[in-house]
């Protein structure tokens, strides 16, 4: 646990000090749970997305994308279940006066026990060696058992007060669980109360009527709204998608672990529409097609993990995370969820249009089904931070910190270096500089020695240095030096655009 949260400590440190997150307003101090990107983060940012839209938007002849507004008709958050529903149930320790979510507090507790579990499964794989059976062990061991009921007990009194929003129910099972304030150390706790997460705001200047608003606590419902408008202009046949990226605000009650849970973030989601019956055919699809997607930036299958939900939305009918290996643990990274038809039909009721689709070969008018898919933009960019970051001991002894981020989504492509900054080499590397930024995110550099201005590059996750010294005012060659292997080689400046390129495919 410490080394991990070591991890996520120098992700932070390593993300401020090379520009690629920052506090947001840090003099003065900073503002909880909104983060800036730098830099190299915006461009990180900004491939990870064309990764996502391309390979939705462009590899599909049936989805279409969509750039909503983020203010929205207030009605559309009740035809949502939003201002209902949205809430998470808070309490307050009267000693530390700090603020939980009641349902984490318990959560946090089961995994305390899951951890008990697999504490005796480690000491029984040493006692046993090799004939250890641990299938056979998790079966039948007493004290694995108990633990595993006391689990299950747990699950089914949490979700099903939630479920019924029994809030004096959950405060009773913190209660019974002896849980304590992680900061005070009490169980002098508050009543559970529920808490909405969405942020509201005022429309209209103050002599008009004002009119209550929010932000968006999720890009789907601009989705939702213009299904219409879409389908009819796009001409658009059952099954399609639409997609979308974007900002949405959720006043997280407890916002911490860097940029995996923020008040301010980003979105990329898409909805497919299909036909009554078909969503479960079209649910598996998506997970196969979305776990490709991850997989397709490199970064092995081993750090990711399926998680079926426990407890459905009251409109879902299958519902599904990717979670990913974060410094923290595996923990959601995106979301596939059968929605049905409830959010069309919602809309339907509550704005009396009739939001249906005809199809022509049933011959008949139903309201869509919805399967979507919901990732975090920026729990992503978080994911490639943590498989990227290295840390290498060289043979000569020495240290780097290397970015191995995926080339194609690596922020700086390439760095023109001279060697020195006389001979006419910068005229010469900045002849190179403006022959390859036509086609790619380049880098120029002529201070400090080669061997620093490597690091910082390798830091950064720049997967090619471009270095120029005297011989190539002779030959027209450069020596280039490739990021993980750093091994450098002679090439002829006509061979660069296409070496590079290479890489990135
Ligand atoms: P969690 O259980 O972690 O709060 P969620 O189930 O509420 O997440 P969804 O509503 O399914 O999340 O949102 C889809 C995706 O949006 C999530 O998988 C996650 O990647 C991202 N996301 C949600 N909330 C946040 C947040 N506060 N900060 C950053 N990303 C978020």
């Amino acid at each position: 646990m410490a080394n991990n949260e070591d991890k996520l400590k120098k992700i932070v440190a390593h993300a401020k000090e090379y520009g690629f997150v920052f506090q947001s307003s840090e003099i003065y101090d900073g503002l909880a749970a909104a983060y800036d990107y730098g830099q190299y983060g915006v461009e990180l940012k900004n491939n990870i997305k064309n990764y996502w839209w391309r390979s939705m938007v462009q590899f599909h002849e049936n989805i279409v994308g969509l750039d909503a507004a983020i203010f929205m008709h207030p009605t559309t958050w009740k035809a949502s279940g939003h201002v209902d529903a949205f809430n998470d149930p808070m309490i307050d320790n009267k000693d530390s006066k700090k603020r939980y979510r009641a349902d984490v507090l318990v959560e946090d507790y089961l995994l305390k026990v899951e951890a008990k579990i697999k504490k005796e499964v480690t000491k029984a794989a040493k006692r046993f060696g090799d004939s250890f059976d641990e299938e056979q062990f998790l079966n039948t061991n007493p004290r694995v058992l108990a633990n595993k009921a006391k689990m299950e007990d747990i699950k089914k009194r949490l979700y099903s007060a939630m479920e019924d929003e029994r809030l004096s129910d959950i405060k009773a099972l913190i209660e019974d669980l002896a849980i304590v304030c992680p900061v005070s150390g009490s169980r002098n706790w508050t009543d559970v109360g529920q808490f909405n997460l969405m942020f509201s705001t005022e429309m209209g200047s103050l002599s008009e009527s004002a009119g209550k608003i929010y932000l968006r606590p999720e890009t789907a419902q601009g989705i939702f709204v213009n299904y219409l408008n879409v389908q009819k202009t796009g001409r658009m046949k059952i099954p399609f998608g639409i997609a979308q990226i974007g900002k949405a605000f959720r006043n997280e009650i407890v916002a911490r672990q860097f940029i995996f849970r923020m008040r301010e973030f980003e979105q990329m989601e898409m909805q497919f529409f299909v036909r009554p019956g078909e969503e479960l055919k079209w649910f598996e699809y998506w997970k196969e097609q979305r776990l490709k997607w991850h997989l397709g930036m490199g970064i092995p299958e081993s750090e990711y993990r399926f998680h079926e939900h426990d407890k459905l939305a009251h409109y879902a009918n299958a519902a599904f995370d990717i979670e990913f290996n974060f410094p923290m643990g595996f923990k959601e990274l995106e979301g596939i969820h059968s929605r049905t038809d409830f959010d069309l039909k919602s809309h339907m009721e509550h704005s009396g249009k009739k939001i249906m689709y005809f199809d022509p070969e049933l011959n008949e008018s139903y309201v869509p089904y919805v399967v979507e898919t919901s990732i975090g933009l920026d729990r992503t960019f978080l994911a490639v931070l943590t498989y990227a970051f290295t840390e290498e001991k060289l043979e000569d002894g020495s240290e780097r910190v290397v970015m191995k981020i995926p080339p194609f989504l690596a922020p700086v492509k390439a760095a023109v270096l001279p060697l020195v900054k006389k001979d006419g080499l910068p005229e010469k590397a900045m002849g190179i500089f403006d022959i390859l930024k036509k086609d790619f995110m380049c880098f120029y550099e002529e201070k400090d020695s080669i061997g620093k201005r490597y690091r910082r590059q390798d830091a950064i996750g720049t997967p090619y240095c471009i270095t120029v010294d005297h011989q190539t005012a002779e030959d027209n060659t450069v020596t280039l030096r490739e990021r993980d292997s750093m091994k450098q080689e002679r090439v002829d400046i006509a061979k660069l655009p296409e070496i590079i390129a290479k890489k990135l495919k």
